[in-house]
């Protein structure tokens, strides 16, 4: 079949996003916009010009310049715009059901009110879900990078507001120097609360950090993990146990994480059978789309339109959205597929 004709399918094929960042989401218009209004920042206003911002080094510039951006959003009105927007960016590409990762802890300490920040959020849920039908849920994550006070503060964001679209608890930010064990009572209080565990885990450093996720942090699903690929008795421990990976192809190219899309080592997985989705992290800062990332695992697991309409079924399954909306989210994609 042309690629071309795989593009258009994969177009119109509903899907879930289950790795995607709220800042990391927002386009160069929208990241162009916000720097005009706050000059003391480092990011271009000129959006042709952050392309080359957005060109990284290796995964510490990936946050200097994630946090650049993160800089940016100082009031609810800016939370509100950019959720809605990414919101509705997510329907065009014909996603249905999307776990947007927050990280409501690096607003709050810009000043920013809990309260504000998730009524800001909820709104924009909301909005999103009339306006496109998409149906947003929202992961709070930790920025590691920021230690046990970050920890502290997202749980006490997370319990006390406990925002109606709030599904699950992530932790963020680098590896090196951030054990996940340090977050263990966090992410246990968390789950005692109902949330559900997807750290990020296994992308910059080596399999035992995805153990360590699993072990301390209860992960029921991994950010990124594609360390596994590396160690055979755990991608069978994850087949066993069925937690799955969020693969985040041209995410791990740009940060450094794979050597190269050849690479990567999503295949191994896929061969290994250990559940996977096709995510897209932070799609604008690293030129990509949710639609971009199907193509990229179409090519590098040599999927025809059955194989990738598997792609898309496996992430719903893996999501924690409930039962009857799963049920009907596979619905949508059996009769696309027909
Ligand atoms: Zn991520």
């Amino acid at each position: 079949m042309a690629t071309s004709d795989l593009t258009d399918y994969i177009a119109g094929l509903p899907k879930a996003e289950l790795h995607v960042h709220h800042v990391g989401s927002a386009g160069p218009e929208a990241v162009a916009r916000l720097a005009a209004r706050h000059p003391d920042s480092p990011v271009p206003t000129d959006p042709a010009l952050l392309a080359d911002y957005f060109r990284f080094t290796d995964f510490a510039h990936f946050i200097e310049v994630y946090v650049s951006v993160v800089d940016l959003i100082r009031d609810a009105t800016d939370i509100h715009d950019l959720t809605y927007d990414v919101g509705v960016d997510l329907a065009r590409q014909n996603v249905r059901y999307a776990e947007v990762t927050l990280t409501p802890y690096t607003s709050v300490i810009r000043g920013i009110a809990p309260e504000a920040y998730c009524e800001a959020v909820e709104a924009a849920r909301v909005e999103v879900e009339r306006d496109t039908g998409t149906v947003l849920r929202w992961c709070f994550d930790i920025p590691g990078e920021l230690g046990i006070p970050a920890a502290e503060g997202t749980l006490d964001i997370a319990l006390n507001q406990r925002p109606d679209g709030l599904i699950s608890f992530g932790l963020g930010g680098p590896e090196i120097g951030v054990p996940r064990e340090q977050f263990a009572p966090h992410f246990a209080a968390a789950r005692a609360a109902g949330l559900h565990s997807a750290p990020h885990a296994g992308e910059t450093t080596g399999p035992q950090t995805i153990r360590d996720a699993i072990e301390h942090l209860g992960a029921q699903r991994i950010g990124h993990g594609i360390a596994a690929a590396a160690d055979p008795q755990l991608m069978e421990y994850l087949v066993e146990h069925d937690i799955a990976l969020e693969v985040c192809p041209t995410s791990n190219v740009c940060t450094g994480a794979a050597p190269s899309l050849d690479a990567h080592p999503l295949p191994t997985l896929v061969a290994a059978g250990v559940p996977i989705s096709i995510n897209s992290d932070d799609p604008p800062m690293f030129s990509t789309t949710l639609l971009h990332e199907y193509a990229v695992a179409a090519d590098l697991l040599g999927l025809d339109r059955a194989g990738i309409t598997d792609l898309a079924r496996a992430a719903v399954r893996q999501s924690f959205l409930d039962a009857p909306g799963r049920a009907a989210l596979l619905a949508e994609i059996d009769a696309y597929a027909l």
